[in-house]
């Protein structure tokens, strides 16, 4: 093999099962296969109950605790970028059937025994149940949802354990209504759709990238990976290669359920490119200059996470001081990550990451805030939670000095 040749990027599927796939990455840079394991980690929406109004709870179990369970039960998100709007892009004040999922739980012990209130208790309200709102339209997203799409992972699966939410005794009762939105795992880990992403490289420690500590024997001390039947051990009088770069990446990527594997890796390759192809129409500086982007990186960029990929979109500060980095533009219709599509939103249209302290002062702008009744519990505990005032604030710290720029 020559020096100069550049290989192009392969992929080897080992093992692929329902919730997990085994795969090997060929011919990439290391800082490529670490941003696609933390992509598919962070960057993938789902759906997670957000927001639990309590009706009764008198289990031994305070609200709070169980809002946070009830917030990482996976739910069934497939197709979730077509299937849902974010809240923040959607028409409505609060939530509506475009925008969320209903869930109710009701469960009362009359008997004298503990009885195990579980995600198999959750139900999704039907089309025209409790809640649905008849005077709000029906968007094309709900025609794209699946059957199951909202509903607990392995709902009613026997081969698959329910999810465990609180035990009662007799006389205890827990009535709650729930309502799932989407999300990503940046803004809450509830929103992840997987349970572990890690991938291996240089088994063999060729490289030396890792130093280990042994006491007497590595060999004997350090077992070596199964990865490293793959790779050519080195020779103990070969000579240290110190521009040597991995090569072979060897990932295991294990979704909670809410996706299938496949649509981890996927959508986390697409959402990778997508942002770079942000990037890139970031960094130009002539708007004229998009045409000669070309291919994907062109004008017609696949929008994700609601952003508008609005061609013009502010670049590095370009569109003057209160331009800030990322997105946060007073220019309507621009708007880099999470800008909103929907035009409105208190001004707040433009906010993406880290709004700026204008924009993200108003109730419903700020790029990751949702708004909730006051009394409700945002699941997920701490955080991201309904009801603080940072939250309008857009990804950033409450502190004005931080909230522009890039603060991810
Ligand atoms: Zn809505």
């Amino acid at each position: 093999m020559q020096v100069n040749d550049i290989l192009e990027p392969n992929v080897r599927i080992r093992e692929l099962k329902k919730d997990r796939v085994n795969f090997v990455l060929e011919n990439v840079d290391l800082a490529f296969a670490n941003s696609l394991r933390r992509v598919m980690m962070a960057d993938i929406p789902t759906v997670a109950i957000d927001i639990v109004d309590f009706e009764t709870n008198t289990t031994v179990l305070p609200d709070e605790f169980i809002a946070h369970r009830l917030g990482m039960i996976p739910l069934v998100s497939n197709n979730c970028d077509e299937a849902i709007r974010y809240s923040r892009d959607c028409t409505c004040l609060d939530s509506c059937q475009n925008c969320s999922i209903e869930l109710s739980l009701s469960v009362a012990c009359n008997e004298n025994r503990t009885m195990e209130v579980t995600s198999n208790h959750l139900d999704v309200v039907a089309r025209g149940g409790y809640g649905w709102r008849e005077e709000v339209d029906d968007g094309e997203e709900i025609a794209r949802r699946s059957e199951n799409f909202g509903h607990p992972v392995g709902k009613n699966d026997p081969s698959m354990p329910p999810v465990l939410i609180c035990k009662i005794r007799k006389g205890q009762e827990l009535r709650v209504r729930c309502i799932a939105k989407k999300g990503i795992a940046k803004e809450h880990a509830k929103w992840s759709p997987c349970s572990a992403v890690s991938f291996e490289y240089d088994p063999h420690n060729r490289l030396r990238h890792t130093t280990y500590w042994y006491e007497t024997d590595i060999k004997k001390e350090w077992p070596l990976s199964t990865n490293a039947a793959e790779e050519e051990p080195p020779r103990d009088d070969e000579p240290f290669d110190y521009n040597g770069k991995p090569q072979k990446f060897y990932f295991e990527v294990e979704t909670d359920g809410s996706l299938g594997p496949q649509e981890v890796v996927m959508k986390g390759l697409t959402e990778l490119q997508t942002k770079l192809a942000n990037l890139i129409l970031g960094l130009k500086s002539d708007p004229n200059d998009l045409d000669t982007l070309g291919g994907d990186g062109g004008a017609q960029l696949p929008a994700t996470n609601g952003a508008a990929a609005a061609p013009r979109a502010a670049g590095w500060g370009q569109e003057g001081a209160t331009a800030s980095g990322w997105g946060t533009t007073p220019a309507p219709g621009s708007g880099g990550w999470g800008g909103s599509t929907s035009g409105g939103g208190g001004g707040g249209g433009g906010a993406g990451w880290g709004g700026s302290p204008g924009s993200g002062a108003s109730p419903s702008a700020g790029g990751w805030g949702t708004n909730a009744p006051t009394g409700a519990w945002s699941a997920g505990g701490s955080g991201w939670g309904a009801g603080s005032p940072a939250r309008n604030t857009g990804w950033s710290s409450p502190n004005p000095q931080t909230q522009s720029g890039w603060n991810v």
